[in-house]
């Protein structure tokens, strides 16, 4: 039987809605019901070249960097505003190629998206620098911050536009021209995303969006020689091949990656507040976030009381159509990822670890092969175990008590990501010192999750370098220019005689 397209989302080059030069389609189903709900053109790399040029052909005569300031900011907030008009569609769209739960995107991501969007619009207005001074005595320094040029964006499914706005917005407020890549599984929002920058008045060229596959489009943006810059927010492994990748003309690199979230319970924690955040923290979702929470190491003292109440809250989440108002959870992103986190799983209790919750695939009425996994909890699993050590990227939590703080902070930086942490304590010393010992580049006190546009979102190790988000993310997509003015206007300078004729006196 033949299967019934939905929409065509074309690319978005030079400010126009264009096919692929491979003239072929790629599908896009959802999760939750296996139906195409849309198709994106299979990019190649005469694409990426097309979208590239376009770009440097824009940053080039200036259209959007050389705007004036208010009008650049005006048209940031227009996008902002814009996306906030069209939020139930938008999430819509996003449930329908995640399958995750549409309250999550409409209430959560999108909301957050345009904020992220607003702050980076005002960020342009804050620019800072050193102070110019006469640092030599006969000559005026002063710093300014410039646009890169052509940036190439890479980003994922997880949260596809809510990280595209992570990565666009600095970019495009800093003044750089972008060409971005969405995840083949989820393209839809980012086409919609590009076409409504061109409504709110970003010029053509300025944000280009090539889709495809990431060893076709993703690797030639990687790869390319007139990208200046090239950031990812992926996979570790993603972030290995992106970086070689870029060595060739010696682009600057941004990579957001993976993380293995440790979440510490002290004895002396509120165990309600922990159990609620290890759920929120573990499930968000779906556990595909890369600042979930995924290793619980709980005190001894309240292990049980811990994972009672946590084992309680897990089976009260309601796995069910993302449609549904009263769905906690809908489904992972795809069939692949179900079986992935069931291997987990499964592989756990083989090696003897107890399986406290969950563990399986739940069945939803109407959706019989959607991607559904049921909420889990892993207890009595070994430190260097897979399911400790390796990202899950599911709705899996393990469990594991630990006898000291000590033990806990060794624990939970015994691993090679260093994305996020959290610790539960009432103790003020405590909290301070895993604040200090915590090898991650965000660390929580008694709150699992929480970002803010204001500040700094980034990884240590392997979990990658650069920051989202804050005018730490805005700095990344700027280079400093140091210009020099000579003030006596005297043509023979005191140190002249270094390089020719003699000293005086
Ligand atoms: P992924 O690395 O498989 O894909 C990410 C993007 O890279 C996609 O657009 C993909 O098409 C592209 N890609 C894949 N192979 C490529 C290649 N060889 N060359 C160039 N591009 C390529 O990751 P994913 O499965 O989409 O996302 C999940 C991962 O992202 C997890 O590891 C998660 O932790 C991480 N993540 C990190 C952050 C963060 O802020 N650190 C945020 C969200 C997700």
């Amino acid at each position: 039987m033949a299967v019934e397209v939905a929409t065509d989302y074309p690319m978005f080059i030079d400010g126009a809605s264009v096919p692929s030069s491979s003239g072929t389609w790629l599908e896009v189903r959802s999760p939750a019901t296996r139906e195409v709900v849309g198709r994106v053109p299979a990019g190649t790399e005469a694409d990426v070249d097309r979208a590239v040029a376009a770009a440097r052909a824009s940053f080039r005569d200036g259209r959007w960097h050389r705007m004036l300031m208010a009008d650049r900011v005006a048209v940031l907030n227009r996008l902002a505003d814009l996306i906030d008009e069209g939020a139930d569609d938008l999430a819509r769209l996003e449930t329908l190629q995640t399958g995750t739960a549409y309250k999550l995107r409409r209430d959560s991501d999108f909301a957050f998206a345009s904020d992220n969007l607003r702050f980076f619009a005002t960020q342009i207005r804050h620019l800072e620098g050193k102070a110019a001074a006469e640092y030599t005595g006969s000559h005026t320094s002063m710093v300014r911050r410039e646009p890169i040029g052509v940036v190439g964006q890479v980003a994922p499914w997880n949260y596809p536009m809510w990280m595209a706005i992570w990565k666009v917005g600095p970019a495009l407020s800093a003044g750089n021209s972008v060409v971005l890549k969405p995840a083949s599984a989820t393209p839809l929002t980012t086409v919609r995303l590009a076409e409504l920058a061109h409504e709110a008045g970003i010029p053509a060229g300025v944000l280009n969006v090539v889709t495809g596959s990431g060893e076709v489009v993703g690797s030639a943006l990687a790869a390319h020689h007139d990208v200046d810059l090239i950031s990812l927010t992926g996979d570790s492994e993603t972030g290995r091949k992106i970086q070689t990748l870029a060595a060739g003309n010696l682009k600057r690199v941004h990579l957001e990656l993976g993380g293995k979230a440790p979440f510490i319970v002290l004895a002396d924690a509120d165990i309600e507040a922990a159990a609620r955040g290890a759920t929120a923290g573990a499930l968000i979702n779906g556990g595909q976030d890369c600042t979930a929470a995924t290793r619980a190491y709980v005190a001894r003292e309240v292990y049980d009381a811990f994972l009672d109440r946590t084992k309680a809250l897990f089976e009260s989440v309601r796995v069910g159509d993302p449609f549904d108002a009263s769905t906690d959870l809908g489904t992972l992103i795809g069939d692949a990822q179900v079986v992935r986190v069931d291997g987990f799983v499964q592989r756990a209790r083989e090696a003897g670890a107890t399986v406290v919750t969950g563990g399986f695939r739940p069945q939803v009425a109407g959706h019989p092969d959607g991607a559904f996994y049921a909420p889990t909890i892993v207890a009595d699993c070994a430190q260097d175990s897979e399911i400790v050590q390796k990202e899950v990227f599911g709705p899996v939590l393990a469990v594991l008590p630990v006898d000291s703080p000590e033990e806990a902070l060794e624990k939970a930086n015994d691993t090679t990501y260093g994305l996020a942490a959290s610790i539960w304590t009432r103790d003020v010393f405590r909290a301070m010192e895993a604040a200090r010992v915590l090898n991650f580049g965000h660390v929580q006190v008694n709150d699992h999750l929480m970002v803010t546009s204001e500040m700094p979102h980034g990884g240590f190790k392997q979990s990658g370098f650069g920051k989202d988000m804050s005018s730490y993310s805005f700095e990344e997509y700027t280079q400093v220019k140091h210009v020099m003015v000579e003030l006596t206007g005297e043509p023979e300078k005191g140190w002249h005689y270094t390089i020719f004729g003699d000293a005086k006196g």
